[in-house]
């Protein structure tokens, strides 16, 4: 039963109903998880796909999907149908496509928990002859034994191939999911990908298929253990230089053409005024987040025991994460502020 209070429904898509035949299939969405990434995501799926289809979205903080309501409908012309739902599995219940944008493992766990404890016990309107297949999209940040684990859930559920669960992971930070330009890392099936793509294309500009279910996280956890290191590393050596009485912008200048160079030398540098567009420069507001880092490590730390490669360096670089953030000069800010917590000159 649709809530009408709650829902929206742009006018484009009443005429075009007037007009198109009712033989095009209606595609439903259902995204769950509307915090600083999904709330964007959604809001730009909502506005590029067609006024036939219908987005319903949940979020255990109510004020989130209602706030995201209201943004759709008074910064947005067109787009599909938007509802609130009730729980996850209310949103999901009737969609061919999922996505879910949540914080940790045991979000993504609980939610999937509930999605598929409802369609387990919703008597089934479709034809046993054809039924309906379902994607699952998770975004979010996880290991991939967690994501595996849903995977087999979901596939318990729905089995010979009518769900399936694929792991797309992003980079981009909420300014790409603002604008609708992230990078998605995918694990799924080949046979997916043309299915898959099209709904990732509406809220990102960029997909990487890395291989299998799961293939995706691993990938990203890859890539963010190696942006752990360099950026305490790049804190560490621009520290080293100032305290030898190097000027930072031309330490930073022989860096960034030389062997040391990475994104926290050359884009996110950490000594205010090197980089001007670098959170450093705005008292490391915005950018990403150091408890972000810290969680991603974490991942990354538990992946690689589970698959045996030693990470040496990890330990120190989360102890070092763990200190920095636990200091109020330091908390919420951008994880470059590690030059400030090495006590770096500002
Ligand atoms: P966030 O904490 O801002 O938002 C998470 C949202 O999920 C919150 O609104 C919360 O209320 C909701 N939630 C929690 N449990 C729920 C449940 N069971 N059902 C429904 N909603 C639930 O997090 P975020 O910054 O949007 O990040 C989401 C994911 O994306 C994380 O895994 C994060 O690591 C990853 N990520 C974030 C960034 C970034 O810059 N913020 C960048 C890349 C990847």
């Amino acid at each position: 039963m649709r809530n009408v209070g709650r829902l929206w429904r742009p006018t484009l898509r009443i005429q075009r109903r007037d007009f198109s035949s009712s033989a095009r299939r209606l595609d439903n969405y259902a995204f769950i998880g509307l915090g600083q990434m999904g709330f964007q995501m959604a809001r730009n799926l909502q506005a590029k796909l067609p006024p036939s289809d219908t987005i319903r979205v949940f979020d255990i903080n109510k004020a989130a999907a209602e706030k995201l309501m209201h943004t759709m409908k008074t910064q947005q012309a067109g787009g599909a149908v938007a509802e609130v739902a009730d729980s996850a599995g209310d949103a999901a219940r009737d969609a061919d496509t999922v996505i879910t944008c949540l914080p940790e493992p045991k979000h993504v766990k609980s939610a999937y928990e509930t999605i598929l404890s409802a369609y387990a016990t919703t008597p089934k309107s479709e034809s046993p002859a054809k039924p309906k297949t379902r994607l699952f999209i998770d975004c979010s940040t996880i290991d991939p034994s967690s994501s595996r684990e849903v995977a087999n859930a979901v596939s318990t559920v729905f089995p010979n191939g009518r769900g399936s669960f694929v792991d797309a992971p992003m980079s981009g930070g909420v300014v790409g999911a603002t604008a609708g330009t992230l990078t998605f890392m995918l694990g799924a099936p080949q046979a997916l990908l043309g299915c898959i793509e099209p709904v990732l294309l509406r809220m990102g500009k960029r997909v990487l298929h890395c291989g299998p279910q799961g293939a995706g996280l691993s990938a990203k956890l890859a890539n963010n253990y190696l942006l752990a290191i360099e950026n305490i590393a790049t804190a560490e050596a621009m520290n080293l230089g100032v305290k030898w009485g190097l000027d930072p912008k031309v330490l930073a200048s022989v860096i960034n053409v030389s062997t040391g160079k990475c994104w926290p030398s050359e884009v996110n540098n950490p000594v205010p005024g090197v980089v001007e567009t670098a959170p450093a420069g705005r008292d490391y507001a915005g950018g990403f987040g150091i408890g972000l880092m810290r969680k991603d490590l974490r991942l990354a730390m538990l992946a690689a025991k589970e698959a045996g490669a030693d990470l040496p360096l990890a330990e120190k670089a989360s102890e070092v994460y763990e200190t920095a953030e636990s200091e109020e000069r330091c908390k919420g800010r951008d994880f470059s502020v590690v030059y400030r917590w090495l006590g770096g000159k500002e």
